[in-house]
């Protein structure tokens, strides 16, 4: 089968790479690979930035009603390409179709916020500040920023960074993950297609190189970064040292505290679709049950049975529930956390290990399958407690009460999301107060913010102050300037020398 070539997309249009590297790209549900995506050197990065920054003065002149008129032309696209897009990802990522089209679906809430940038950019003013003079606030775009993301949202990870960057006046470099670029260039070409100028959105695909030249760059305002724990690190050490503002998601380890009057099949249903949806490759996944007092003898019988009898199939297939893991490298990964538990002596309650690929569809074996993986006793000195797996394996802690969960759930170094399934409003209120946690649902497993509220986790899971999309986005990609105002008619006579206070 012969394979695609990837190429970047930069001035409105594909670009031909100047680097030789490629990578290839897979069908995870097959293992064939599909494509062969460029990887970009310092050349074709500074030729997209090139390309970003000659579009910037125009565009960040250009007043930000019109820029919303592109935004919403690029709405009716998007929900015209929807399924496409959906197609897209499922095959190079190999999440199952509906899942993927999900993804878009919170993609386009970023877009439909950005349409709003007229009203978002609205600045304050205050009439006569002193005797004459009216001082007010405005916010302007920084130039051109960058946004380098992980594989895992293709589409709506660049979509919680573009549409607000680019409708705040900014023009823009997207650096996707190499393991399932395709989207971005439709994405692009949907752009052009809604009217946005050549040069404001860019994508360069690539891996460390293209980053480092990214972080790197003289031109470059702004970095958002959305992946690993230790690459966010490297981002936002690297951005901030040479001058930039940057926010940098990183990785998560996700805890759902199940309190002894929880309601046990919505909790089970909870943990099922939030453990196993997306085969656990979201950095909102939950991967650690907290059951406490007697409610594990009830959750586990139950967990059990659904963990065994999961539909992992095709993602193309719309009955699956769980699609193929991403890579072959995470798949190794994944099986060697399961065999470490094994080894510190978490009880292997269902073993993901050995699936059958011949049943997940036509052409699948040789795909990098695994079943879900359910891991009873585990304690928090183990690796599979502590670091994130990032995959179809679900730990269950047994914990006493709700101080000692939230005592566990605080002590740990990532804190992106949490959840607590309770029937009681103390309980509720206590937790979410007392969690050292960004993004918390209450009997709601998977808390990802909506549009207007802002995504982010606290301690490792986030580097920065700002998070992604919402107001704090808007607030990421624009600097404040303060103007203050008189005319000649209120000026006195005479150079004053003391500082100026109100008259
Ligand atoms: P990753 O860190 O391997 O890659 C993310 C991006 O960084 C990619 O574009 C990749 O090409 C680039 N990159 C990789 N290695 C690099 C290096 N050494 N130097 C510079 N750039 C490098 O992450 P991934 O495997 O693509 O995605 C999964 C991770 O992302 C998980 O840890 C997950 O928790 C995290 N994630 C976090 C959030 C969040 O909002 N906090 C959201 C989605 C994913």
């Amino acid at each position: 089968m012969s394979k695609t070539p990837i190429h970047h997309f930069v001035g409105g249009r594909i670009a031909a790479p100047r680097s030789s590297r490629t990578q290839d790209v897979f069908n995870p549900a097959t293992g064939a690979a599909t494509g062969s995506v460029a990887l970009a050197n310092r050349a074709d990065v500074d030729a997209a930035v090139a390309a970003a920054q000659a579009a910037f003065p125009a565009w960040a002149d250009t007043p930000p009603i019109r820029r919303a008129r592109v935004m919403f032309k690029f709405l009716e696209l998007l929900n015209k390409h929807k399924d496409e897009l959906a197609h897209l990802i499922t095959a190079e990522h190999g999440k199952v179709f509906t899942d993927a089209q999900g993804e878009v679906t919170r993609g386009i809430d970023i877009v439909e916020f950005a349409c709003g940038i007229p009203q978002l950019l609205k600045g304050d003013f205050t009439d006569q500040v002193s005797t004459g003079i009216d001082n007010w606030t405005l916010r302007q775009p920084l130039g051109v920023v960058a946004g380098i993301t992980p594989f895992n949202f293709p589409v709506m990870v660049p979509m919680w960074m573009f549409p607000v960057a680019i409708a705040a006046g900014n023009t823009f470099v997207l650096k996707p993950s190499p393991i399932d670029p395709s989207p971005s260039l439709r994405m692009a070409e949907l752009l052009k297609e809604a009217g946005l100028p050549d040069g404001v959105f860019n994508v360069v695909q690539g891996d460390k190189e293209a980053v480092d030249a990214l972080l790197e760059h003289p031109d470059v305002k702004a970095v958002s970064f959305v992946g690993s724990t230790p690459i966010a690190n490297h981002i936002y050490e690297t951005g901030a040292r040479h001058g930039k503002r940057v926010q940098a998601l990183g990785g998560a380890k996700n805890h759902m505290v199940v309190m002894p009057d929880a309601d046990i099949e919505q909790t089970v249903d909870a943990l099922i679709g939030s453990g196993y949806g997306s085969a656990g490759e979201r950095c909102m996944a939950i991967s650690v049950a907290m059951l406490v007092g007697d409610v594990a003898d009830r959750v586990m019988p139950l967990l059990t049975e659904r963990a065994k009898t999961l539909k992992v199939l095709n993602g193309t297939n719309l009955d699956a529930e769980m699609g193929p893991i991403v890579t072959r490298a995470a798949h190794e990964r994944i099986t060697g956390y399961i065999a470490q538990g094994e080894k510190e002596g978490a009880k292997l309650v269902v073993d993901g290990r050995g699936f059958d690929a011949s049943v997940a569809g036509e052409g699948c074996g040789e795909g990098f399958w695994m079943g879900g993986t359910l891991f009873d006793h585990v304690t928090p000195e183990m690796r599979i407690y502590k670091e994130e797996i990032f995959g179809p394996v679900l730990s269950c802690v047994r914990v006493h009460d709700l101080k000692e969960a939230v005592d566990l759930i605080n002590a740990h170094e990532f804190g992106n999301g949490v959840s607590c399934f309770t029937r009681d409003g103390n309980v509720a209120r206590e937790f979410s107060r007392r969690i050292q946690v960004g993004m918390v649902g209450i009997n709601v497993p998977i808390p990802v913010p909506m549009a207007w509220h802002g995504f982010g986790g606290w301690k490792k899971s986030l580097f920065g102050d700002m998070h992604a999309y919402g107001e704090e986005g808007v607030r990421f990609y624009t600097k404040q300037k303060s103007i203050m105002q008189r005319w000649p008619e209120s000026i006195g006579k005479g150079a004053e020398f003391v500082m100026p206070t109100a008259k």
